[in-house]
């Protein structure tokens, strides 16, 4: 069997031919379009040194232009009407599959065993609409091994990338985006060049992984948790948010952010990552 790589006819083809259904709760569209898929592909810098993280190859579109150019290819795929016909078309020596939820997998250990003799590692991916947040979150919270990101996202989540506080796009994730990367907006994807066409714009964006490691690891830690109960209801206080994540009695709350200088009374969408640095501190001690 040879699988099309792209294409909106030769998709839909293989996808028939492998009767395999278009999963919508996967966030299955497809970027039929290879003259974008070469783009992105050339924008992630790939060489014989590289190794290369992918989240989602699907029908392997991408996977071809990724293959070709870097050491090798560590994917993830969910679904696992794909893994055979994958399987079929890449040899193990260029790529290596696990089926699987990425959100549930150990990133460092995974690369240090099929990518440990790369000299750096790049994630490409398009990633799934549903789940795009947790993936960029997980992949900035959880290693320190990926080098650069190049991802393809709802033009809604790029936004938040250069969010400033107190406007709406700003959130945990723009919080951490600023903590882990020096990142930029790359360019955007046309709705038309995705097989179902995306109800929102998409677009690709770059994240380069920053060196210093501001925070030791156990406080690091803390501190990504903290950001994210920070926001969880964005209408309630700092202080109302931080009594369901912390241990700490509610005056005590109230003086610890005195420490760090915030008034107890205001949103996290009013912090920056610098306030949010200096909380994460004066909470995590003892
Ligand atoms: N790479 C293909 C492309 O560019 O056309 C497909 C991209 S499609 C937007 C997202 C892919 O991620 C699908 O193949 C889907 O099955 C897979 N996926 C969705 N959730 C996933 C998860 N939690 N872990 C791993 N793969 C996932």
């Amino acid at each position: 069997m040879t699988m099309a790589t792209y294409g909106r006819k030769e998709t839909k083809a293989t996808l028939s031919q492998n009767r395999i259904r278009i999963k919508k709760h996967y966030g299955q569209n497809f970027l039929v379009d290879k003259n974008m898929l070469e783009k992105i592909a050339d924008t992630a810098a790939l060489d014989e040194r590289t190794g290369v993280v992918e989240i989602g190859p699907g029908t392997g579109n991408l996977t071809t232009q990724l293959v070709r150019r870097a050491r090798h290819v560590l994917a993830y795929e969910i679904d696992e009407a794909f893994i055979g016909m994958l399987e079929e078309t890449f040899s193990e020596e260029r790529l290596t599959l696990k089926h699987g939820d990425v959100l549930k997998q150990d990133l460092d250990a995974d690369i240090e065993t099929h990518l440990g003799d790369a000299e750096s590692i790049v994630l490409v991916a398009n990633l799934p609409y549903y789940a795009t947040t947790p993936i960029i979150m997980k992949c900035l919270e959880e290693t320190t091994k990926i080098d650069r990101m190049v991802v393809l996202v709802q033009y809604e989540v790029a936004r938040r990338l250069s969010a400033v506080p107190k406007t709406k796009d700003y959130n945990a994730l723009s919080v951490a985006i600023r903590y882990r990367s020096e990142h930029r907006f790359a360019f955007k994807v046309p709705r038309h060049l995705f097989m179902p066409a995306p109800a929102v714009e998409s677009a690709v964006i770059v994240l380069k992984t920053k060196r210093e490691q501001r925070l030791e690891r156990s406080l690091e830690s803390y501190f990504f948790r903290l950001v994210k109960a920070s926001f969880r209801h964005r209408r309630k206080t700092l202080l109302n948010n931080l009594s369901v994540f912390s241990e700490h009695a509610k005056d005590t709350l109230e003086e610890k952010m005195k420490q760090a200088g915030i008034h107890p009374g205001v949103r996290a969408e009013t912090l920056d990552l610098e306030a949010f640095i200096r909380l994460a501190r004066i909470m995590h001690a003892p």
